[in-house]
């Protein structure tokens, strides 16, 4: 019965032996055959053995020790379980995936396209937009999950990608869950228009619809109550409330309702804009703070 790395384990043990005086030599043979019906004939049950396990088939601790690190250590033959790219490393002390290391220092053109479109912000470095470029001729490709927060469909993009490098002209829309989207260059920002406060004018944040002037948010208001809201600051009240304003909370109080009593003179100012054909724009665009042209590299 063969021991996983029988000829070491046997050396190791003809070594002890040889600086053990006669009559106190332990009988490698049976230690082995010990070893073996322990698990030690198999290499997954040989590491999985604890000291205390070696030491059972007959030898001291440290030769157990010494068994355990011949078992367990390196072997050139095994194959890296880990997929590229998640293997950790560590160079000059620094640890991380490749990934990570790669972008740290700067090297970007060793990204797979898709973990390169993992670590892509529109606003982010310059050296990914440029590599992106690089890769995708310079033509549209990029597809955002969410144009408010800037979040890359990374998958829809990574698509596009692999079309463009074949030679494929994708142009510059596609269909994301049967709605026409624009697709757009590394670097490229979406133009955004949100919807306002119609109290504040200013942007309504997040899915919500914060109003941060308010405390409030606007996401359940109807069109219909927005243009009231609107009409009721700009006509009858004439001016913006504070936020202690009790005004501002009894604006709130009738935004459930179009027909609240609240809501009368409004609604005359609102039908004498709609009768004179006057449109009320509750949506204001977004201004981006300007970014340099993505920097052609090469
Ligand atoms: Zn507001």
């Amino acid at each position: 019965m063969a021991l996983f790395r029988d000829k070491e384990v046997r050396k190791l043990l003809a070594e002890f032996n040889g600086s053990l005086e006669e009559g106190s030599k332990v009988d490698s043979d049976k230690v082995c055959a010990a070893l073996a019906k322990a698990g030690g004939g198999l290499p997954a049950g040989a590491k999985e053995m604890s000291f205390e396990d070696i030491a059972g088939a007959g030898v001291p601790t440290a030769i157990a020790r010494a068994i355990s690190k011949v078992w367990r250590g390196g072997d050139s033959n095994e194959k890296p379980t880990a997929k590229p790219g998640t293997a950790e490393v560590n160079i000059g002390g620094v640890e991380g995936t490749f990934e990570a290391l790669a972008f740290a220092m700067g090297n970007v053109g060793a990204f797979g396209d898709k973990p390169l479109l993992r670590v892509y912000e529109p606003l982010g470095r310059d050296d990914v937009t440029g590599e992106l470029n690089k890769r995708s001729g310079g033509k549209p490709f990029i597809v955002f999950a969410d144009k408010q927060t800037l979040a890359v469909d990374v998958d829809r993009s990574y698509g596009n990608l692999q079309l463009l490098k074949q030679g494929v002209e994708i142009g510059v829309n596609t269909v994301v869950d049967s709605k026409l989207t624009e697709l757009f260059k590394a670097g490229e920002l979406p133009d955004l228009a949100l919807a306002i406060c119609p109290v504040h004018g200013c942007h309504l944040i997040g899915q919500d619809q914060f109003c941060q002037k308010c405390n409030y948010a606007w996401a359940e208001v109807s069109t219909e109550v927005r243009e009231l809201a609107w009409c009721h600051i700009q006509f009858v009240l004439a001016e913006e409330p504070g936020p202690q304003d009790a005004r501002l909370k009894q604006i709130h109080a009738a935004l459930g309702d179009e027909k609240d009593q609240y809501w009368s003179q409004a609604t005359l100012e609102l039908e004498k804009l709609k009768a004179t054909g006057q449109p009320i724009v509750l949506v204001k665009p977004v201004k981006r703070p300007g970014r340099s042209a993505p920097p052609s590299r090469r």
